[in-house]
Formats: C-alpha cells, sequence, structure tokens
C-alpha cells in the first residue's frame, strides 16, 4: 500500500455522458476516501460522443453546483495504475452492474495487479435502481430527443439533453 496517509482514489472511467449510476458510485467513494479523482479515460472510447474537455467540464460543472467536497476531476490516457501512482492514490475505484460488468473488471484486476500489486481496487455494486443504465442508453435516448431526466444528475441535465439531441 502507498506511504501516503491521505486515502487517495481514483474512479476512471469514460463517463459519456456522467449517469445517476456513477453520482451513487461517486457519492459511496467520497464517503470512503480522504480525496477522490474522478478520471475521464482519453483513449477508452473509438468514437465518445462527448470530448474529454466536455465530459471533464460537465462533471467539474456538477461537482460545483452540488458542493461536492473532497473531488478533483481530470483526464489521463495510458496506463491506469501509472496514473493512479503519479497522482498517490492507493486505490482504484470501480462500479459493478448485475453480472454484465464482472468478468471485464475480473480481468482488469489481474492485469493491474500484475502491473501494480501496491494498487487496489474497490468496487461499488450498482444500487438496484440503477442496476440497468448506462451512458450508452442514455446517448440512445437523448439522441432519439426521449427525456433522460432522473437518468443523469439533475445539475447537469439540460447541457446533456441539449448536447445530445444536436449530435
Ligand atoms: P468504462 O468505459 O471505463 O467502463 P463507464 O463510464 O462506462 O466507463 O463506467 C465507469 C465505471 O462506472 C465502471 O466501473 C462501470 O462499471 C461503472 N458504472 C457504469 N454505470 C454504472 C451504474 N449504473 N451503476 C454503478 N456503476 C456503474
Amino acid at each position: 500500500m502507498s506511504e501516503n496517509p491521505m486515502r487517495v482514489c481514483v474512479y476512471p472511467g469514460s463517463f459519456d455522458p456522467f449517469t445517476v449510476g456513477h453520482h451513487d458510485v461517486l457519492e459511496h467513494a467520497v464517503a470512503m476516501f480522504d480525496l477522490v479523482y474522478v478520471s475521464v479515460l482519453n483513449n477508452g472510447m473509438k468514437h465518445p460522443v462527448f470530448s474529454v474537455d466536455e465530459r471533464v467540464d460537465m462533471i467539474q460543472r456538477m461537482v460545483d453546483l452540488e458542493g461536492i467536497q473532497k473531488v478533483v476531476v481530470s483526464h489521463f490516457d495510458g496506463l491506469l495504475v501509472e496514473y493512479a501512482r503519479s497522482v498517490g492514490a492507493s486505490c482504484i475505484i470501480r462500479g459493478l452492474r448485475a453480472t454484465m460488468d464482472f468478468e471485464y473488471e475480473f480481468q482488469i484486476n489481474a492485469l493491474n495487479r500484475h502491473l501494480a500489486p501496491d494498487v487496489d481496487t474497490v468496487y461499488f455494486m450498482a444500487s438496484p435502481e440503477h442496476s440497468f443504465l448506462s451512458s450508452s442508453a442514455i446517448r440512445e435516448i437523448g439522441v432519439l430527443g426521449g427525456s433522460i431526466q432522473g437518468l443523469v444528475p439533475e445539475s447537469i441535465e439540460n447541457i446533456i439533453a441539449e448536447r445530445l439531441r444536436k449530435s
């Protein structure tokens, strides 16, 4: 484990866009850690709808408007474990929805542990009411002009809806 006396973690993701499921995981991470990096993965998706800058700005806006403390919004590319080490994080945070995330996370965890045995991954189970929710579902609904109310944080719902309608 890291020598850093502060409990620092990185919550990485595509966040294209950030959903209430992501928000739920973030709340749990904030309650457990001294500092949480919400970090947008730069090279994660081939054709994201939102640019990395848009995603970072959107999440920062939500953090500011909701007054969420102990969060740094950032982006990164390259190896996640290297990024975690570079910001002094001893933990990675991921969310698990039913079984659909498990096999992927199981494999990534094994690789990360091989690369960086000192960096642990902590998993939060999705709340039952969010276990069906994905960024891709929101993109599909939003692009078709459907309501995304209740699926994304209220503080950024309008920007996400407007941006999806235009794409
Ligand atoms: P990635 O492309 O890295 O999987 P995502 O933005 O899809 O990025 O998700 C980031 C993290 O949040 C992942 O660990 C994912 O399993 C988790 N997650 C996604 N949707 C939900 C949800 N509805 N509830 C809880 N966790 C979720």
